[in-house]
């Protein structure tokens, strides 16, 4: 070892904290170490206790702390009205209730109470396609909100 990298340690040193956590990007549920210092995430690496991943991540997994603390993420609600050229930032509760008015109406537009004299219940306008950054907790809220609702076509990124 040089004089120098004698000197050097590890960013992960200096935390006050360490939280276990799941990598959310993919079903594959690697195990993560979120190194935190002063209420700040400083850096995010696999875990080696992790049976499953055995310490490694795949390199979206390495660059997650990005999802948490990168400049350009987006923190509020955009909007681009049909034939508008601009975005436009929205409030989240006005956001909520168009979304809302939309599965309403959605719901009602599409409704099936049989299909081929079957009973059936169910509404076909309805799709969603869940992303990979949703974890198991948000993906099984989900299934239950859509269900209700009569959908049927609920699927996630990270099966296809
Ligand atoms: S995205 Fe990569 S690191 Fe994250 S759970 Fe999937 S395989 Fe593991």
């Amino acid at each position: 070892m040089s004089r120098r990298s004698d000197t050097l340690e590890p960013r992960t040193v200096e935390a006050d904290k360490v939280v276990d956590s799941v990598c959310p990007y993919c079903a594959v549920g690697c195990a993560q170490k979120v190194f935190v210092k002063d209420g700040k995430v400083t850096q995010i690496e696999g875990n080696p206790a992790s049976p499953i991943s055995r310490g490694r991540l795949c390199p979206k997994g390495s660059a997650s702390k990005q999802l948490v603390t990168s400049p350009t993420r987006v923190t509020k609600v955009r909007y681009r009205r049909p034939y508008a050229t601009e975005w436009e930032d929205l409030d989240l509760e006005t956001a909520v209730d168009m979304i809302a008015d939309r599965v309403i109406k959605t719901r009602r537009q599409f409704w099936q109470e049989e299909t081929d004299g079957k009973r059936t219940r169910r509404t076909l306008g309805i799709a969603s396609l869940g992303g990979a950054t949703l974890d198991n907790e948000e993906n099984y809220l989900m299934k239950k909100l859509y269900t209700a609702m009569g959908a049927i076509q609920i699927e996630n990124q990270a099966r296809i």
